[in-house]
């Protein structure tokens, strides 16, 4: 297949300047994360394939030596926004090295239509794989597909540079010229086509995926201690609770309560109490297995759901985690800070139609014992208060929630 170059050429110049305007719009108040670069890097292509697409209308040097050069900038730019999406930042002379190099290697080959060829596929293909590997090297780093997106666009850029650079450089005494139509230049331009849209919708993606996480881990996570916050803690019981029904395995929970702790806040200030929440979560996170769950019920109370585990079970890990807290010396700017807790427990098996905010009020309803027994100690409900079942908590239930 054959096909017009100049309209190729005008294709792909549209396509840079519609990519570029999307990105502006979408990129609006968000500088950081690399979409302003990459709206820069797609006004500069476009203005690269401007000058490549007036060949012979303007001076013949002008078009070649800067319109490659201005290409070579734009991937340039585009391997700028990737790192900045990583928030490193890119070495400038790094970044301005690969266009300089092309329009002097180009200058010298002027005469030469396969050498440049030859000359400005296998810089293209190197920049482009670049920018794969900076993706490919931080692949860990992000959600979603959007950064494999932006690898398989650059990919095919690669290849089809490579094979660029590879026919030049077979047919270096060729009379073929850049606006003449030919299975190569089809390929090119088609593939860069494909990869604007590809790469650069890639890249959207990668900053929306980013802003939705980091709203996720918002909205599950307690900003201060980063456990599982109220919403979170409540809905994993809730599933849990589902769980434990269907398969009639004991479920336990337990609510502990710091004693005293507006002491720490009026003896020591407010950042001190909040250091020592975080202080409080490490402490118990050290102490439970990988299947139970911590979150922060209020303030200071602390929720810990443990699957599959008897009474029995909690009671002793309860005792342990009081044991620890009280044996821990609480720091904040040099100053120690003595703590202890109190815990309620529940635990035993469910039946249909228990629910979560059953199982909290049980446990609640020992920490209260406990506190009246003279804190620093655990106290247990065996029996779930079914009697008194009352529905659902209207504030906290997780459907309405969700
Ligand atoms: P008790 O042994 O009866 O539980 O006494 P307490 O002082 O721990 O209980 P009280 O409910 O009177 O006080 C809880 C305190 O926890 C009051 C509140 O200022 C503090 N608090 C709650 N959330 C935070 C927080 O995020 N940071 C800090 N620093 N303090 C908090
Ligand atoms: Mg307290
Ligand atoms: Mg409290």
């Amino acid at each position: 297949m054959q096909a017009d170059v100049s309209t190729l050429m005008a294709t792909n110049l549209l396509a840079s300047l519609t990519m570029a305007g999307v990105m502006v719009v979408v990129g609006w108040g968000m500088r950081r994360e690399g979409l302003q670069l990459w709206a820069g890097a797609l006004a500069v292509h476009a203005a690269g394939y401007l000058l490549l697409a007036l060949r012979g209308q303007i001076d013949e040097s002008l078009s070649i030596l800067a319109g490659n050069a201005l290409l070579s900038l734009a991937l340039s730019l585009l391997l700028a926004a990737v790192l900045r999406f990583y928030e490193t930042s890119a070495r400038w002379v790094v970044l301005l090295a690969p266009p300089v190099l092309l329009f002097a290697a180009l200058a010298m080959q002027l005469d030469n239509y396969g050498a440049r060829v030859a000359i400005s596929g296998a810089m293209y293909a190197a920049q482009a794989a670049a920018i794969v590997m900076a993706l490919f090297l931080r692949r860990g780093e992000t959600v979603g597909r959007g950064a494999r997106l932006v690898m398989v666009g650059m990919g095919i850029e690669v290849c089809i540079m490579a094979l660029r650079a590879a026919g030049g450089a077979m047919n270096t005494r060729a009379s073929e010229q850049l606006l003449q139509a030919g299975a190569i230049q089809t390929a090119t331009f088609l593939g860069t086509f494909v990869m604007l849209l590809v790469t650069s919708l890639g890249f959207i993606f990668m900053t929306k995926e980013r802003a939705d996480e980091a709203n996720r881990l918002l909205a599950a996570f307690d900003a201060l201690t980063g456990v599982a916050n109220r919403r979170s803690i409540i809905a994993a019981l809730d599933r849990d609770v589902g769980r434990a029904i269907r398969t009639r395995t004991p479920l336990a929970l337990m609510m502990i309560d710091l004693d005293h702790f507006k002491r720490v806040n009026d003896n020591h200030g407010h950042l001190a109490g909040d250091a020592v929440l975080r202080s409080l979560v490490e402490v118990l996170g050290q102490r439970i297995r990988s299947q139970d769950i911590v979150g922060r019920y209020g303030g200071e109370e602390f929720l810990i759901v443990l699957p599959e585990t008897t009474l029995l079970g909690a009671r002793r890990l309860a005792a342990e985690l009081c044991k620890a807290v009280a044996a821990h010396t609480f720091v904040y700017e040099g100053r120690q800070i003595a703590l202890t807790v109190s815990i309620g427990v529940f635990g035993g098996l469910l039946e249909p139609g228990d629910s979560w905010d059953v199982l909290i009020h049980a446990a609640d309803s020992a920490l209260y014992d406990a506190k009246h027994a003279g804190r620093n100690r655990v106290e247990e409900t065996p029996i779930l208060p079914r009697a008194s079942r009352d529905g659902t908590h209207p504030e906290t239930f997780p459907a309405s929630l969700s």
